[in-house]
């Protein structure tokens, strides 16, 4: 044992949404935590990832009193726009379904998180390697690391969570055959670019034409964020400002089409992307959450969505869990503590998870163009578009999807 060695009911790997959302909740319910995390603090901020927020994970943040920004600093959308060959489709989300997406970057919840965390005092070792978990199939399951300074540490608990991102080493712990990984990938890739330059809508711009999709979208009042699709092999440096500005024009088609607001571009990267769903999501005293257990294609903007409503799932079924522990501990002769509400947990969540890949997957081929693709698929998606953006019914199928369905 090292002086980094300490006795919490769950320990957690990872200090993403999943992870510190999982901690602060579970504090509230009078539930200890620690977290260890891979990268420092420095390091997750600056990261640029997410940036819509569904109604109910807006809720979530709200509900969790950690002073989050969202509602302040952050830009109420009440529809979105669709663009097909240069026409512009709105789907109102407020008239559809009484509801709006938010745009808040997830460094800016990384923040709010972490912030509210550190201030109530919670226990979180940044910058820590060699992290790994033992004994999730025994009732003493714990985590070992080294510290920022390279000294050893252990943390024991009863449970642990692991929210580790879509590498995870965590879900690598339910063994082969006991999890089904299911898995499908995309012939094509996001170039995303960061630019500083005023808005060019007040609302994201999803297009497509015959060369493929774009995605234009916002950070604040002086940086825009924008994607286009590319071939998952392309070098970033291969591309120059002039030709990502006039490719992402060209998707949005012609001369009536809106005209981009260009300027300097301050980050480029190419993001290839898969769909993944891990089930079970738990094993023995292992739950995992978030981008550990399942990935989408960015196109839906679920992944942070799905991390928030596996919390949302996984916090009631884990005080259900230790409350179990609890009381075991105080028999004269110790029952097995039952992993039932664990598993309990993994359905729920998972009816959601599969609900949002068939959404993101939809979307997804809705505004990819496949490589090989002719004529004939070119018209019917724009049939298959029209059929959407012609119809109320159509309309509301994709608001309520994108806002986040109803979380009752
Ligand atoms: C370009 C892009 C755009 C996106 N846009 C959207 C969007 O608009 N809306 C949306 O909802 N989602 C979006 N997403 C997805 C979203 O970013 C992720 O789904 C979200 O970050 C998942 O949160 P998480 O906490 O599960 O995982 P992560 O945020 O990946 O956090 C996992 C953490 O675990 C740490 N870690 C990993 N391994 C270890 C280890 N062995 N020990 C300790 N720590 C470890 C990592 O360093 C990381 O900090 C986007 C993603 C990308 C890449």
């Amino acid at each position: 044992m090292s002086e980094n060695s300490n006795r919490v009911d769950v320990g957690i790997v990872g200090a993403g949404p999943a992870g510190l959302m999982t901690a602060l909740l579970l504090k509230r319910r009078g539930i200890s935590a620690a977290v260890v995390e891979r990268r420092s603090h420095a390091e997750i901020h600056r990261t640029q990832r997410a940036g819509i927020l569904e109604a109910p994970t807006v809720d979530m943040l709200v509900d969790a009193d950690v002073d989050s920004r969202v509602l302040t600093a952050g830009h109420e959308h009440e529809g979105t726009v669709l663009s097909f060959d240069g026409v512009q489709h709105r789907i109102d989300f407020q008239k559809l379904v009484g509801r709006s997406v938010w745009l808040y970057p997830q460094n800016e919840v990384f923040h709010d998180l972490a912030t509210a965390w550190i201030r109530e005092g919670g226990q979180i070792h940044w910058s820590v390697t060699d992290v790994e978990v033992h004994g999730v199939d025994s009732h003493e399951p714990r985590i070992t690391f080294f510290d920022a300074d390279g000294k050893p540490g252990q943390i024991d608990a009863e449970l642990i969570v692991g929210a580790d991102g879509s590498r995870s080493m965590c879900r690598r712990l339910i063994p082969e055959d006991v999890r089904t990984d299911y898995f499908t990938s995309y012939p094509f890739a996001w170039f995303g670019i960061l630019c500083e330059a005023p808005p060019t809508a007040p609302e994201l711009i999803y297009a497509n034409s015959e060369v493929g999709f774009a995605l234009i979208s916002q950070r604040n009042a002086s940086v825009q964020r924008m994607y286009f699709q590319c071939d998952p092999d392309t070098d970033p440096e291969d591309w120059s400002e002039q030709a990502i500005f006039d490719h992402i024009q060209h998707v949005l088609g012609g001369p009536e089409a809106v005209a981009l607001k260009r300027g300097p571009i301050i980050e480029k990267t190419v993001l290839p992307f898969r769909s993944y769903v891990c089930d079970p999501m738990t094993y023995g005293r292992l739950a995992l959450a978030g981008d550990a257990a399942h990935t989408v294609p960015p196109t839906g903007a679920k992944g942070l969505n799905l991390a928030f409503s596996d919390v949302r799932a996984l916090v009631p079924r884990v005080e259900e869990f230790i409350n179990g522990v609890k009381e075991a501990s105080g028999t004269m002769s110790p029952v097995p503590v039952s992993t039932e509400p664990l598993q309990r947990y993994s359905r729920t969540a998972l009816d959601r998870v599969w609900k949002a890949q068939n959404f993101s997957y939809w979307v997804t081929n809705l505004l990819h163009r496949q490589p090989d693709e002719g004529e004939f698929a070119q018209r019917r998606r724009r049939g298959e578009f029209d059929a959407i953006t012609g119809s109320v019914h159509g309309q509301a199928y994709f608001a309520d999807s994108y806002t986040g369905w109803s979380t009752s």
